[in-house]
């Protein structure tokens, strides 16, 4: 993976730089000793490593808006980051940037449950915003599996989504406002508490645009009741094809799932060894769940096993507890960590049609053969968001570049059949130079574009989303 030769200029002037961000910083937010950068050098895409020139750990917009203004005059690069937690190194720094980390940043700014939003800052993590708000019933829809741990913020720059998005949506359908720092320290604001603004979409422009625009410091996001209950079904087939037809068969019925989760036989085997599920020997598996009453989940069950049921399935498993639901669940949310158990691996987030399924997964076996490394997938399959996790060996010369070919092969294999090259993890590094397989040059312009309305001198996290060469005259410039 190539990277921009640092720039000797900024790096001359670290001493300077250091001093200038303590004139507006407490000294512990400015952390500049080598041995305490490293804690920066990666996100989840561990592949990748490199320590910031330093990081600072704003508490409030101000300070934000502080910090990129010396940054900003200086012409230092600027890589925002939450939690880390990336799966495309989106939060990747560069040796001359300066790593902006919004973790201190975690507090409930207002609750409304009258008008159904909350206004966080951004580093307060994904879960803790349905913490702040379920004793009175409510709860933040969207559901990373990293929601432990991801910040608001990383989600509204990669518009993440979760197992549950195929009824509420990803992050950009419960997202109302935001307050933004732009590179040259001005603090705008964008939506806010009501249901849509006049003019342009500008709220839906920052969402997804992976710290490429501003640092996004508040959020105010749609808050949900939370449902009287939800309940899972668990599917095995003995055949991909088959388990894609129950999917398609579901969703073409007019049921709404909250979720239909999907794994193969490697992830079956993986996460029943890790956490005892119960989950059967198969080739595929569904988690279908469903929510509302407990009236109105037995006529949605009751239909939907009445579909699985007519493709012979090798289990059919209603849950008849919460126990035996969080049983089900927990086998699925731990997919990465009992594949991070096993292997070092690559997880990769491309988009197909769902009827695309069952060709894509076989072109995949395929590939896993010819590349010689072996695949399991998972995917939110009611919206065909897969995640392929591509095992190699870290230490083994050579297996990364070919682990990074085959996760190529298979994101232009997702374009190829009309779908996408990312899901919900964003672009980042991971799939920076496979953004000409999806847009032409002039759409790549167009985007480019925007960025030099918010960003001119191409300073915030610039080297990420766009094809080196093709970003190369701007950021030089
Ligand atoms: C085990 C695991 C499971 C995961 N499961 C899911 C999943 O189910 N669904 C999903 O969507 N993702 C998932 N992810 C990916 C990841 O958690 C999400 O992309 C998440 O939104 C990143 O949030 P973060 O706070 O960690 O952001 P970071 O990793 O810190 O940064 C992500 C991007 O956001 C930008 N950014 C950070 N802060 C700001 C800011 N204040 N303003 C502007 N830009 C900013 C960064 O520059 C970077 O480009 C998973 C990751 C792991 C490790």
């Amino acid at each position: 993976m190539e990277m921009p030769a640092p720039s000797a200029s900024v790096l001359s002037r670290k001493d300077r730089i250091v001093d200038r961000l303590r004139t507006v910083l407490p000294h512990d937010a400015v952390i500049s000793d080598i041995s305490e950068t490293r804690a920066y050098e990666c996100d989840a895409l561990t592949a990748y490593r490199c320590p910031p020139l330093c990081a600072v750990l704003p508490a409030n917009t101000q300070e934000v808006a502080a910090v990129l203004k010396i940054c900003h005059e200086m012409g230092v690069p600027v890589v925002p980051r939450g939690s880390g937690t990336s799966l495309a190194g989106g939060a990747l720094p560069t040796a001359d940037s300066v790593i902006l980390g919004v973790a201190k940043m975690n507090q409930v700014i207002e609750t409304n449950y009258d008008d159904r939003y909350i206004k966080v800052q951004t580093g307060r993590t994904n879960l803790s915003v349905s913490g702040a708000v379920e004793s009175n019933g409510f709860f933040y829809a969207p559901d990373p599996s990293s929601q432990l741990a991801c910040a608001i913020a990383g989600n509204i720059a990669m518009n993440s989504g979760g197992a549950h998005c195929l009824k509420y949506g990803v992050t950009t359908n419960n997202l109302m406002g935001v307050t933004m720092v732009t590179m040259d320290g001005q603090i705008v604001e964008i939506g806010g508490a009501h249901l849509d603004a006049g003019g342009l979409d500008l709220l839906g422009l920052i969402c997804g645009s992976e710290g490429q625009l501003g640092v996004v410091t508040e959020a105010t996001l749609r808050i949900l009741h939370k449902p009287e209950g939800a309940r899972p079904v668990l599917m095995g087939y003995n055949s991909a094809e088959v388990a894609g037809q129950v999917v398609s068969d579901i969703i073409k019925a007019g049921i709404l799932p909250v979720a239909i989760e999907y794994m193969d036989e490697m992830l079956i085997g993986v996460c029943e060894e890790f956490s005892g599920a119960g989950y059967p020997k198969c080739e595929a598996l569904l988690i279908v769940e469903v929510e509302g009453s407990d009236a109105e989940i037995d006529e949605q069950l009751s239909l939907i096993k009445e579909i699985a049921g007519k493709h012979n399935p090798v289990e059919l498993r209603e849950a008849q507890s919460a126990d035996e639901a969080a049983r089900i669940w927990a086998g699925r949310k731990a997919a990465f960590s009992a594949i991070g158990k096993i292997s070092d691996y690559m997880c990769l987030d491309g988009t197909i049609p769902v009827s695309a399924l069952p060709h894509v997964l076989k072109r995949i076996g395929e590939m896993s053969k010819e590349f010689g490394l072996d695949v399991g997938n998972v995917f939110h399959a009611g919206d065909g968001n897969m995640h392929p996790l591509i095992l190699y060996d870290a230490n083994k010369p050579g297996d990364l570049e070919i682990c990074e070919e085959f996760g190529a092969e298979i994101l232009k294999l997702c374009v190829e059949v009309g779908g996408c090259l990312t899901g919900e993890h964003g672009v980042g590094i991971e799939k920076r130079d496979l953004m000409n397989v999806q847009f032409d040059p002039a759409d790549l312009e167009a985007q480019m574009a925007v960025k030099d309305v918010f960003d001119p001198a191409w300073l915030l996290n610039a080297a990420k989303v766009f094809p080196l060469e093709t970003s190369q005259s701007r950021r030089a410039a």
